[in-house]
């Protein structure tokens, strides 16, 4: 793995004839997010038929129109997967669906629970039975498990980590975002439906109109009277990826009302005013690295050019080539125009560096094809740390920044200079407050703990999980006498 893996995308329908079709768009538009497996999950409106529909691979690989005509109905859940937890088979696709005393519950969720090992032990303990390796499903246990009295909702609160999901229950759509708010969650309207999405990108597609972000922490109930909001968690400091500014959001999607483009662009001149240079050409990386390019070279005054071409139709199928052979792995997903490079001085930027390997070779690339200089330009802050909120970075020791100084890393991609954005000003092109930021992949300062040990002994040790059981949580822990 040369970049981070994206996570997934949610996006849900609330009360529109065709609410199967709306979201099988919605998640083309979140495709980015998730290539591995698509589904989604119906309800006509009874509460009583819900209809799953789940398969490996892509959105448009996944569904036909028969499909969704067969389970269309006017609510419906949708779900693209990247596996940042479980294993990568249809058993672990999402949306799942359950059939639980308080009804039949669906759930699809972005993010990564940091307290799943001692809630799976837990939930075990007390006889639930998972049927996938996916912490999503541990909400699902949670709210079948709730008691009769009081607000299911108030369940969730043992939930630690990232989460964004959507949930349908027989009469009702919730969406949930974590009260740290790891990742987004939007909410729109069309034809007088409500949605629900990961991006605001989706809503494009179907026209629907953005209404505001869910806040985190906040719960959004969606039922026939209406929507409301609930606040179950306890409070904490907002900290939102960064990294979905940099690289995992769509331009076109706009994030605390900044567009992710303009935020890119924005990167790009920042980095210009920290890392100057002489060049004939900036040439991005595609796709990620094209806005930060153009501020860029719009900041230096520097032509810019798209030299590296990108096969877009590159599916799961591809074969990865064997060690003799696997250069083409590169040259077969971005291809070079030589003669756009030959005999120039060449600024590349690209987005982020993680094991550099990639890198390396697009350097290469240039120098063969010509390129008198070679300039590499990053528009983020070195890799060193790894996530715990539900992005796929390797382990740390294989973070190139990780095990390498600036200089190093310079020489083992054979460019002439590097430059990376610094967190101050990847912020500052953000437009908005450092404090409402997650950036622990950067600077290692994690806004909720985790213990990858014990997770890990947890996960591997499946049989002995009872003898592992911690002692139970102190009673009234998140104790909130509004919400009893
Ligand atoms: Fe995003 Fe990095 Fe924080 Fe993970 S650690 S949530 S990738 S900023």
């Amino acid at each position: 793995m040369n970049k981070p893996k994206h996570e997934c995308g949610v996006f849900a329908v609330y009360g529109h004839p065709n609410a199967a079709i709306l979201a099988y768009y919605g998640l083309f538009a979140l495709q980015h997010r998730g290539q591995e497996s698509a589904g989604i999950v119906t309800s006509d409106g009874s509460g009583k038929a819900f209809q799953s529909f789940k398969g490996m691979g892509l959105v448009g690989q996944v569904f036909t129109m028969k499909d969704l005509e067969e389970i269309n109905g006017p609510r419906a859940i949708g779900h693209v997967r990247y596996s940042t937890t479980g294993s990568s088979n249809l058993k672990n696709a999402q949306p799942f669906l359950v059939d639980t005393a308080r009804g039949q519950i669906a759930i699809a969720h972005n993010g990564n629970l940091v307290n799943a090992a001692q809630l799976r032990i837990e939930l075990e303990a007390e006889g639930s039975i998972f049927q996938t390796t996916v912490d999503s499903e541990i909400a699902l246990h949670l709210l079948a498990k709730a008691p009769d009295s009081g607000n299911p909702i108030t369940s969730l609160r043992r939930l630690e980590g990232a989460f964004s999901m959507v949930i349908m229950g027989e009469n009702e759509l919730i969406g949930v975002r974590d009260p740290y708010g790891f990742r987004p969650l939007v909410l729109g309207r069309v034809d007088g439906a409500y949605v629900l999405s990961s991006e605001t990108c989706a809503f494009d597609l179907i026209h629907a109109e953005f209404i505001r972000e869910i806040e985190p922490g906040e719960v959004v109930i969606i039922d026939d009277d209406g929507i409301r909001s609930e606040w179950p968690f306890r409070r904490a400091k907002k900290s939102f990826c960064i990294f979905e500014y940099v690289y995992f959001a769509r331009p076109d999607s706009n994030i605390d009302d900044m567009n992710v483009k303009e935020v890119r662009v924005q990167m790009g001149r920042e980095l210009a005013r920290l890392h100057p240079v002489e060049a004939d050409i900036v040439v991005p990386v595609p796709d990620s690295g094209i806005y930060a390019a153009l501020g860029f070279s719009e900041e230096l005054g520097i032509p810019f050019d798209l030299a590296f071409v990108r096969n877009h139709y590159i599916g799961r199928t591809f074969i990865q080539p064997s060690q003799l052979v696997r250069d083409f792995n590169v040259r077969v997903k971005l291809n070079l125009i030589g003669e756009a490079v030959r005999g120039k001085r060449v600024v590349v930027i690209d987005d982020s560096i993680v094991r550099g390997t990639t890198a390396r070779s697009r350097v290469v690339n240039l120098r063969e094809a010509g390129a008198k200089e070679v300039h590499v330009r990053i528009s983020c802050p070195p890799h060193k740390h790894a996530c715990y909120y539900g992005i796929d970075f390797p382990d740390p020791e294989k973070l190139l920044a990780n095990q390498m100084t600036r200089e190093e890393i310079c020489e083992y991609l054979g460019a002439d200079s590097l430059g990376y954005l610094e967190v101050e000003s990847m912020v500052r092109a953000t437009g908005l407050p450092k404090q409402n930021f997650c950036m622990a992949c950067f600077d290692g300062e994690y806004p909720l703990p985790y213990d990858e040990a014990f997770d890990k002994h947890v996960m591997e040790n499946r049989r002995d999980r009872a003898r592992l059981l911690p002692p139970p949580l102190q009673p009234g822990l998140f104790a909130d006498p509004k919400l009893s």
